[in-house]
């Protein structure tokens, strides 16, 4: 075999199938066979243009996989052979900046955002550089994980969202037992930070929705360590919070996604001396009625959050084997090389309603 399969964005809304060479490996570098791909608010943006680098690419960051040939010194630096299944981390990691030093390779001086996995041109070789495709590249810089042996490959993609949940739920606010936590946005990054926080030992969680389309997902809240669900389309949830608790929230998490409101809500539904974390992106919206005076007399600490370590994704996969919350029941949907379009064009809102959590795997 000396080629394999892929799908790539050619321009948006056009993924096309190609068949694609496979790279001879070296020394320092690796091939994985994809086993499937978590998708996330990204794909669906990188699909539908709004996030469109203007080159033709192989989306999809968020892949599991068994290594298929591996180099010696990669062997070593990775600790990883041929035949473990390995999740593989978005951003690759020189190793010797201050950020990399520092364990945070999202903002690494040499890659950074200029070649995350899932949005490097196919014009570069060896081109095999996104998930949605048999095989990736495993360039030298690349980070792995082992997948512990417990977990399915499709559950094990939960790494980048439950990593998310931990790093934002938990270490960068420092969520402490007894801390009641608000996550604002019930999608499978809301979820992961419910279940992180609560396995950090939060007294209470609150989860938030809007509307009618979040009801299936605020229904199994209560699987994932939310104490309370509440759709803010009906229900004020800075009352609902003091109702249930008595007061407001020590931490909030913000993953939602184009809701220019829930900042303001953020802001609202913390205790003064609380810290609200904005986690992810919003495409770029202004927030409207934002009245900065409120952090300065609450004296909150604000954090942005762009990406996950690897100590979370590490941590992310042990409590995945441990099987404590029910992520291997999500309501997800996976895809295969012909059913992308439909499922990326239903998560970006213009069909049916999007699943839980979404993965591609290569048939
Ligand atoms: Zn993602
Ligand atoms: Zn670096």
């Amino acid at each position: 075999m000396d080629s394999t399969d892929a799908l790539v964005l050619v321009a948006p809304r056009e993924l096309t199938a190609r068949e694609l060479p496979l790279p001879a490996i070296g020394a320092d570098d690796g091939l994985l066979r994809v086993e499937a791909c978590g998708l996330c608010g990204t794909d669906h943006e990188e699909f539908t243009g709004e996030l469109f680098g203007g080159f033709p690419f192989i989306p999809g960051h968020e892949s599991v996989g068994i290594v298929e040939r591996i180099g010696a010194r990669a062997a070593a630096r990775w600790g990883v052979q041929e035949g473990d299944r390995v999740a593989v981390e978005v951003f690759l990691s020189c190793g010797s900046c201050d950020a990399c030093r520092a364990g945070a390779h999202q903002r690494c001086e040499r890659h950074g955002l200029a070649d995350m996995y899932g949005y490097v041109s196919v014009d570069r070789a060896p081109a095999l550089w996104g998930g949605y495709a048999r095989h990736q590249y495993l360039a030298p810089d690349s980070v792995l994980h082992r997948v512990p042996a417990a977990l399915d490959p499709v559950t094990a993609t939960v790494f980048n969202p439950l990593g998310a949940g931990i790093r934002w739920g938990v270490t960068l606010p420092g969520t402490k037992t007894g801390d009641v936590v608000a996550v604002l946005g019930p999608g499978v990054r809301g979820l992961s930070a419910c279940a992180a926080a609560k396995q950090a030992g939060a007294g209470f969680v609150m989860v938030t929705g809007h509307g009618e389309r979040d009801h299936p997902r605020l229904e199994v809240a209560s699987q994932f360590g939310a104490d309370l669900a509440v759709d803010v389309s009906a229900t004020d949830p800075v009352r609902a919070l003091r109702e249930a608790t008595g007061g407001l929230a020590d931490v909030v998490v913000d993953v939602t996604a184009k809701a220019p409101d829930a900042f303001p809500q953020s802001i609202r539904l913390a205790r003064p001396g609380g810290t609200v974390v904005v986690a992810g992106t919003r495409g770029g919206r202004p927030v409207p009625d934002f009245n900065p005076d409120i952090v300065v007399y609450k004296e909150l600490r604000v954090i942005g959050a762009l990406g996950v370590d690897a100590e979370a994704y590490r941590a992310a996969l042990d409590l995945l084997a441990a099987r404590r919350y029910p992520f291997e029941s999500l309501a997800r949907r996976v895809a295969g090389f012909g059913t992308m379009d439909a499922l990326l064009r239903d998560m970006a809102g213009e069909g049916e309603p999007p699943p839980v959590h979404a993965v591609f795997a290569p048939h």
